[in-house]
């Protein structure tokens, strides 16, 4: 029942109840084609088979990192020569030396091409064992099944990876937030004008948020956290806030709420032009913008809009 809060949360059910009204106003305001077109979300959406989609939603949530503006051609990139080659799963199942040469010179900030093989290699042999890649996740709390699915992955994973792989292989054990296999996970577990919902074997009400740069900073200025690290924990702690609006599906606010900072629109501090057209205005305790860079003083760098999860 939503507004029932558990004893110990973070938020009062006082809070819990007002902050639900301006949190589905900013929803309805944030499911738009213009967000979606700079969603990483719209590469899978471009497919019908599961593995298909499977796919293209692992390349494209692993490289959301960095600059939406940058990111997405690579993604583009790598999607039109696996289309040129039967698509996404073919391209997998047939992957071979010649295709690992075409991947060579493709780089994205510290990934190279031969992280693209082994991600390539290492989805070949998931299906090579089993018909989907949501076999590996089992149903109940997301923690638990994310950890044994990339033990499995772990395992499989043929040959030395590089540090830029491993990053794609976060464990929540290590205290990493996942956000980029949690954000996967929200693809393919919800349903609704963004999401893909292909896995109905797991359930919307396990998921937790994908912690990225902007819901990490939005999380605070709402109350939804009183941690600033971006780990597990701190993901878990605003997954169970939220979870107090929106039992079956607490997550159902990360789209809004990553976009409201990946299109610029909030810039990290309150703003007396910017904060009075936001529906988050009346629950939001963001500080107050930083002073002026006088002559003397560094300038302070430019809000990171555009960036991505
Ligand atoms: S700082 Fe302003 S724009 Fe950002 S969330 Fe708060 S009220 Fe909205």
């Amino acid at each position: 029942m939503r507004g029932a809060v558990p004893p110990g949360a973070v938020l009062s059910t006082a809070h819990v109840r007002t902050l639900a009204v301006h949190l589905e106003a900013m929803h309805a305001l944030a499911a738009t084609p213009a967000n979606l077109a700079r969603d990483p979300v719209r590469f899978p959406r471009a497919y019908a088979d599961l593995r298909d989609v499977e796919v293209a939603a692992v390349l494209s949530a692993q490289l959301a990192y960095g600059r939406v503006d940058l990111f997405g051609p690579v993604i583009a990139r790598i999607l039109a020569l696996a289309d040129a080659h039967g698509g996404p799963a073919a391209y997998v199942l047939t992957f071979d030396d010649a295709r690992a040469a075409d991947l060579a010179g493709v780089i994205y900030r510290w990934n190279r091409g031969e992280d693209f093989v082994l991600l390539f290699r290492l989805l070949q042999a998931v299906y090579r064992r089993h018909a989907s890649l949501g076999e590996l996740f089992q149903p109940g709390p997301v923690g638990a099944s994310l950890g044994a699915a990339i033990d499995t992955l772990r395992a499989l994973t043929p040959g030395e990876p590089s540090r830029g792989f491993r990053t794609w292989l976060a464990h929540p054990g290590d205290g990493s937030a996942c956000k980029r296999w949690l954000m996967f996970l929200r693809w393919m577990v919800r349903v609704d004008g963004m999401d893909l919902g292909r896995w109905t074997h797991l359930s919307p009400r396990d998921l937790v948020i994908p912690l990225d740069t902007h819901v990490m900073r939005l999380s605070g200025f709402l109350g939804l956290t009183r941690r600033n690290d971006a780990s597990w924990r701190t993901a878990e702690e605003v997954t169970a806030a939220l979870r107090c609006l929106d039992p079956d599906d607490p997550v159902r606010f990360d789209f809004a709420l990553a976009h409201l900072g990946i299109s610029g629109a909030c810039l990290g501090h309150r703003d007396a032009d910017v904060c009075p057209a936001c529906p988050l205005a009346p629950m939001c305790h963001a500080p107050a913008a930083p002073a002026r860079p006088t002559e003397s003083a560094p300038a302070t760098p430019a809000p990171a809009g555009r960036r991505a999860r």
